[in-house]
């Protein structure tokens, strides 16, 4: 178990360090900005949709390693995804960092998503965590305005 949590703890680090899709999208069909108080993280995201599919996202923004890591992870894993395949991913990701910390985690569901499945030991972490999700989702809504965790 130790080893599979370093393994996860270096892959935080990598997309803390060089987020994927790390950009602002020329020509955004939606974007939305959140922001967690309780971390000061902030973050922008933008996508592309087109007949119901992510064609493109990104996101910028400053925050902690595991706001940044999940905000990389998160664009990574929701590309190419119909809109309602993004959104059971939400269901699912949210589900595994806010369960008890010795649940099953659904591994083949949530690819390389598992690796922040640490974060649910500690709660204060998991609003880093949930943030671009947060984020993503009120982009689609159309909810133009700042979203907030809190
Ligand atoms: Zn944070």
């Amino acid at each position: 178990m130790t080893d599979l949590r370093e393994l996860y703890q270096q892959v935080i680090i990598d997309h803390s360090r060089s987020p994927r899709n790390y950009r602002e999208l020329d020509h955004p069909s939606h974007s939305a900005e959140g922001y967690n108080p309780l971390c000061g993280d902030q973050i922008t995201v933008y996508l592309e949709v087109e007949g119901g599919v992510v064609k493109d996202v990104s996101f910028k923004g400053s925050g902690c390693a595991i706001s940044k890591a999940s905000a990389s992870l998160m664009t990574a894993a929701v590309k190419g995804k119909t809109l309602a395949e993004a959104e059971e991913l939400f269901a699912r990701f949210r589900e595994m960092v806010t369960s008890e910390h010795d649940a099953a985690v659904n591994e083949e569901a949530l690819g390389k998503l598992t690796v922040l499945s640490g974060v649910r030991e500690f709660p204060v972490r998991v609003k880093c965590a949930t943030l671009a999700w947060h984020t993503l989702r009120a982009a689609l809504a159309g909810e133009g305005e700042r979203v907030s965790t809190e």
